[in-house]
């Protein structure tokens, strides 16, 4: 089969950034160095680019996974854009593409099966997608949020002037112009890539698949230290609607870190979570059937079928357990809402009664003096 034709565009911003990356910047650190102030310029850069990225681009408008105050939705689209990644609406349909049909090279963008390469990066060096980047039918929601098209419709003017003025104002600003040049504009950019790169390339290969075989979406810990916590990707690619990827608190995932901390000021609401019960069920199944795989390869062992049945037998338990806690949970917290709705019923009820007491006893006192008056001046009549 003929391949798609060169996307000139991206092989030379790819190439170009890589070869500065790997060559300009290691020869400008031992002949000249970088200083400290270049060095948290580039690291803050870097981490506005990739949170952007992750909490923004992939989070946010990909999944839907919260929602988040016009200020932080404008602030994300401006990194988006400083990250040179395409526009919100074009990222968030082929990612939301690669979700619905992942791992089938007709229809994933940058399916896994397609090898490393082409998943990292080659999905983006030809034009596979030629009648893409005009539709985006899976994105309508998109097409209603006034950022996401000013973004889109301003992409190229606000690429440029990112990624153009950021390291000339801190050039400016600090006085070398060509470290920052280096470090803020094409190596920032360059480990801001190929980080996001990796989610599809590595994130499918390299890792634990504790949630689902379905797809080779791994979760792998080394990655999420490297992506800003996207690397749970095995949970993320079951669990798509949750705003964590790293679930558990040990685990490093600055993006979800970022999203609840925003909340705590209102500039995130609606934090999305799965439901406990379903990601112990997970967990569960995905055992069972790797510890049934094991057991197959013991076949020939005396008591094989004795081990199989144990095993289903205490997985059916689990699931029993599993079911009566989470039921129970449930009603816990059904009875403790209403219990509240309840004492804020009364505390209303409370405080109406004894508004009306306090008016009532003002009236009848009122009553009562002119009741005494009315009575003296009939004695005095009489
Ligand atoms: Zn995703
Ligand atoms: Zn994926």
């Amino acid at each position: 089969m003929k391949k798609p034709a060169i996307a000139w565009l991206n092989v030379s911003i790819f190439s170009t950034t890589g070869l500065i990356a790997l060559l300009g910047v290691p020869y400008y650190a031992y002949f000249v160095g970088f200083d400290l102030f270049t060095l948290v310029a580039s690291f803050f850069a870097l981490g506005f680019c990739g949170l952007s990225i992750t909490a923004g681009y992939h989070r946010l408008w990909a999944h839907k996974t919260y929602q988040a105050h016009p200020i932080l939705e404008f602030i994300l689209a401006i990194g988006g854009a400083f990250a040179l990644q395409n526009s919100i609406l074009h990222w968030s349909s082929d990612h939301r593409v690669h979700h619905k049909h992942v791992d089938d090279n007709d229809k994933d963008p940058y399916s896994a099966k397609m090898g490393f390469w082409h998943s990292h990066i080659g999905w983006m060096l030809r034009d596979y997608q030629t009648s893409h980047g005009t539709d985006y039918n899976n994105a309508r929601d998109l097409q209603r949020n006034k950022i996401v098209m000013w973004q889109h419709n301003n992409y190229l003017a606000l690429a440029l002037g990112t990624n153009i003025g950021i390291p000339l104002v801190l050039g400016l600003i600090h006085g070398e112009m060509l470290a920052m040049f280096l470090t803020v504009g094409v190596l920032r950019l360059v480990l801001n890539h190929h980080s996001t790169f990796f989610i599809n390339s590595l994130a499918h290969v390299w890792g634990e698949q504790p949630y689902t075989d379905k797809n080779t979406a791994r979760d792998n810990g080394i990655l999420a230290f490297l992506t800003y916590g996207e690397g749970y990707h095995n949970f993320h690619h079951i669990f798509e609607g949750d705003y964590r990827n790293g679930i558990k608190w040990w685990h490093y995932d600055p993006t979800k870190w970022l999203i609840k901390a925003c909340s705590y000021v209102k500039l995130t609401s609606n934090l999305k979570v799965s439901p406990e019960s379903r990601i112990e069920k997970a967990r569960a199944d995905m055992l069972l059937k790797t510890s049934k795989e094991r057991l197959l390869k013991l076949k020939k062992m005396a008591n094989y079928q004795e081990q199989l049945d144990k095993l289903q037998q205490e997985y059916e338990n689990l699931m029993t357990q599993l079911n009566d806690y989470y039921d129970t949970k449930r009603r816990l917290l059904e009875i403790k809402k209403k219990d509240i709705q309840d004492r804020v019923a009364q505390i209303d009820l409370h405080r109406e009664l004894s508004k009306q007491c306090d008016q009532l006893k003002q009236r009848w006192r009122v009553q009562k003096k002119q009741w005494l008056a009315f009575n003296q001046n009939l004695q005095l009549v009489s």
